[in-house]
């Protein structure tokens, strides 16, 4: 006589199961079978040929980190434990209009700030989106990959100089790249306007690229041209461009920045709903009330208490505060940190009240924008996942668990239009993530930031056990992942949109 048969290649039973829609969790047994959930019943009811028991645990969709910067580090270092240990399943790269997919650097040489936080010249290797497409299928990364354009690198493959609005015919050589990006794949185009290298772009330079992306259904994604004073103007661009553009717009890393723009936040999200009323908007967010970058002269103010985390030309300076290197070279601040540069920095540079409001937002999604380069990173690059679920939703109690589940699996899925992905349904891709509610939490901090998190049990890449209680099992299972076609249903609710 025959073992009896099995419901499933993998089991995991008896898990509070939040899928990923925001609605009340449920305990389940969930089956897997050749990557995909292919069985959602109630709790041990199945027998699989591998079981796990999911007993005191929650089980959620794996994290889609939507604001990353590891485009090359993919690539270079692609058991990604810094993001897969927090339960991250999906990173999407090229934001901030930096991207490795759209032209070669020279060996030897500098890439344009900021994308020298992506990687050195020589790993620029890729001529167009197809090849950089080919480079992660190639380099297998332990999770999934989707990709924006990034508009800097637009300009960098196509202009001699960043300081002045590209001409009509370095535009018409932009789109063509962009258009090939699209159809290779690329979920959208992205900005950084307020970096030196594509703050000279006028906004009709941003419109003319972006006027492509509605026949392809791709999103423009942007850091606003100004975080800080000026953010009211820099959001309504965004939402002109998007608008014009007929396209949905994703806010990167929404913030109030500086000391004179703290409490700003409602006034800030009272913009994006009125936007939202007419045409999609999002935006994203990391849980910190610390930024980090290059090191930016027009971000050197007394009032910003700012660290560098590297230096170029003074590497003994990395771990140190501005402020006391400056003194003890007798110089003031913007003369230290021209002499730093290049140079990496974190700026504690806003509110606790304005970061819990603008996580709280329906809107919000979570993206860590951590520096995957940076030898002594923020720590949103190991934590922000687990600080949401953790020190947010449980310790504070800015939202239940559910909510802080949905901003970081389904909204994510369906605002970039990852088809398949983002919920526990039956047919979707079984990227899942078991955790301690009670245990889970950040563990890094900027003191000592490279620090995996705490209560993450299991991680599922394609039905590939990832990360086995905190070790990574070394599967890398993980998948470029297309932009999804029109024809796509998405789930978002009519406050997450706005529209
Ligand atoms: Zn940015």
């Amino acid at each position: 006589m025959s073992d009896r048969a099995v419901d499933a290649d993998l089991v995991i039973a008896g898990a509070t199961v939040h899928d990923g829609s925001g609605n009340p969790s449920y305990d389940a047994d969930i089956g897997i079978d050749a990557g995909v959930i292919t069985l959602i019943a109630p709790p041990h009811s199945l027998s699989g040929r591998t079981r796990v028991e999911g007993n005191g645990l929650v089980l959620a969709p794996g994290f889609i980190d939507v604001h990353t910067h590891d485009d090359l580090a993919a690539i270079a270092r692609p058991q990604m434990i810094e993001k897969l240990s927090q339960g991250v399943t999906t990173v999407i790269v090229g934001n901030c209009g930096i991207s490795a997919g759209a032209g070669v650097q020279t060996p030897g040489t500098t890439p344009p700030d900021p994308m020298n936080l992506l990687g050195a010249a020589e790993e620029f290797r890729y001529p167009d989106f197809a090849s950089y497409r080919a480079g992660i299928d190639a380099a297998r990364p332990a999770v999934n990959v989707a990709a924006l354009v990034g508009h800097t690198a637009l300009r960098s493959a196509h202009m001699d100089r960043f300081d002045r609005a590209a001409t009509a015919e370095e535009i018409a050589a932009m789109r063509v790249d962009l258009v090939a990006a699209l159809g290779a794949g690329a979920i959208g185009l992205s900005t950084g306007l307020a970096y030196a290298n594509a703050h000279a772009a006028p906004t009709a330079e941003v419109q003319a690229l972006a006027a492509v992306l509605a026949e392809a259904g791709g999103l423009y994604a942007t850091h606003l041209r100004d975080e800080t004073a000026g953010i009211l103007d820099a959001l309504d661009e965004a939402f002109a461009i998007g608008r014009r553009a007929a396209s949905p717009v994703v806010v990167s890393h929404l913030k109030c920045a500086g000391a004179g723009n703290h409490g700003r936040s409602a006034d800030v999200l009272a913009a994006i709903e009125r936007a939202g009323a007419e045409s999609p908007v999002g935006c994203d967010c990391y849980p910190y009330t610390a930024s980090a970058s290059t090191l930016d002269l027009k971000q050197v103010v007394p009032e910003t208490p700012i660290l560098i985390t590297w230096s170029d030309p003074e590497p003994g300076q990395a771990g140190r505060m501005l402020s006391d290197i400056a003194a003890d070279w007798g110089v003031d601040l913007l003369a230290a940190a021209v002499r730093l540069q290049p140079a990496g920095a974190v700026y504690h540079c806003m509110a606790d009240r304005d970061v819990e409001r603008i996580l709280a937002h329906p809107a919000t999604m979570i993206g860590t924008d951590g520096l995957p380069n940076d030898p002594r990173p923020h720590p949103r690059l190991w934590g922000a996942f687990p600080r949401v679920l953790g020190h947010y939703a449980r310790d504070r109690g800015l939202f239940p668990l559910a909510t802080a589940v949905r901003k970081m699996t389904g909204l994510s899925a369906d605002r970039f239009r990852l088809a398949g992905r983002g919920y526990v349904r039956e047919g979707h891709a079984a990227d899942l993530v078991l955790f301690d509610p009670a245990t889970v939490g950040d563990a890094a901090t900027f003191e000592d930031p490279m620090q995996a998190a705490r209560g993450i049990v299991g991680v599922w890449v394609n039905g590939m056990l990832s990360l086995d209680r905190g070790v990574a099992t070394g599967a890398r299972a993980g998948r470029f992942l297309p932009r999804a076609p029109h024809s796509t249903p998405a789930h978002l609710s009519h406050q997450e949109t706005v529209q």
